[in-house]
């Protein structure tokens, strides 16, 4: 059965006339936060594409709508904010490269890889900047890497060293006096680690919704729902309306930072969830919708996403935004 309600998002970034393209070469209405040290030369479990950043610049790049030039570099974030979320004893630790190696599951880094560690600081640089810059501008912001919501404050879990999220949040907080911030996380997977980090602290909201459980307690200003793998598009979508309007009645943010991992994809090679490429890109849209609407500033991290074809639910989802939003 062919759905063209559901076809339509994709051509509306599938077939764009080449005037609104050369438009875009000129005015661009969102930010980009890239850096080439996001490209790890290590593995990082076995089906994740290490290389899926690049890829995404390199599109971009061949269809004239962004350039490497055009996207802001970050640098390494400080040991200040690391230490903002993370104890002194787990840092110490997380940058010893066999033990980075123990919570990447790599097979690559090596007791000499000293420097793998710089990686994770220019991402959680990325979304550092990247919230600064979604507050300052009003534009959204996509940040290529970054979403590691596992890391809790005083231990690494499922290939997160470091919760970028709540790092970058705490420094938005501190720099710019914003209270309220809500965390929106579609990973396949559940933000367990951000919930953690703000377990008591009414103004930071987590809600995830994901297929994989790993912590059923409840946080002061948190809504966690676990869903079945067997979703599809459209059940998936009400429940993510649905929270989204229930959210919308008790919490005002000042900002959002939307977790839009890319593993519910039906070609996902890690999970086994089988939202479509449109569904993605729906759900992608409904989230950006809600902050556009109410008129509150978005970052976009990418978070999970697993073999050959993740990339390009986050390319999509920037494309979209690029000429639609
Ligand atoms: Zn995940």
């Amino acid at each position: 059965m062919i759905d063209t309600h559901n076809n339509s998002f994709l051509s509306q970034i599938n077939l764009i006339p080449w005037w609104k393209k050369i438009y875009k070469t000129v005015y661009k209405n969102i930010n980009i936060i890239y850096s080439k040290d996001y490209d790890s030369y290590f593995d990082i479990g076995a089906y994740f594409d290490t290389g899926k950043f690049r890829k995404i610049v390199r599109e971009l790049s061949k269809e004239h709508l962004f350039t490497f030039r055009e996207m802001i570099h970050p640098t390494e974030v400080d040991d200040k904010s690391i230490l903002s979320v993370h104890t002194e004893e787990y840092f110490e630790w997380i940058k010893m490269p066999l033990n980075l190696r123990e919570v990447l599951a790599s097979s690559q880094i090596s007791e000499l890889d000293t420097d793998a560690f710089q990686t994770f600081r220019y991402v959680a640089g990325g979304s550092c900047l990247g919230l600064k810059l979604a507050y300052t501008t009003k534009k959204a912001t996509f940040n290529l890497s970054g979403g590691y919501h596992h890391a809790l404050p005083d231990k690494g879990y499922g290939f997160c060293p470091i919760n970028d999220i709540a790092i970058a949040v705490k420094n938005l907080k501190k720099n710019f006096g914003v209270k309220n911030v809500l965390i929106v996380d579609l990973d396949y997977h559940q933000g367990n680690g951000t919930k953690e980090i703000f377990f008591k602290d009414s103004s930071t909201f987590t809600l995830s919704i994901h297929a994989n459980e790993w912590d059923s307690r409840a946080g002061v200003a948190n809504m966690d729902i676990e869903i079945p793998t067997t979703i599809n598009d459209d059940n998936y979508l009400m429940i993510l309306m649905d929270s989204l309007h229930y959210i919308d009645h008790i919490f005002i943010p000042e900002v959002i930072v939307y977790v839009a991992g890319s593993d519910p994809f039906v070609k996902d090679e890690l999970c086994d969830m089988s939202l479509t490429e449109e569904g993605l890109l729906r759900r992608d849209i409904m989230v950006y919708n809600f902050a556009k609407k109410r008129d509150i500033p978005i970052l976009i991290l990418p978070a999970g996403g697993y073999g050959r074809e993740s990339w390009k639910i986050y390319y999509n989802f920037i494309k979209w935004v690029l000429f639609n939003g």
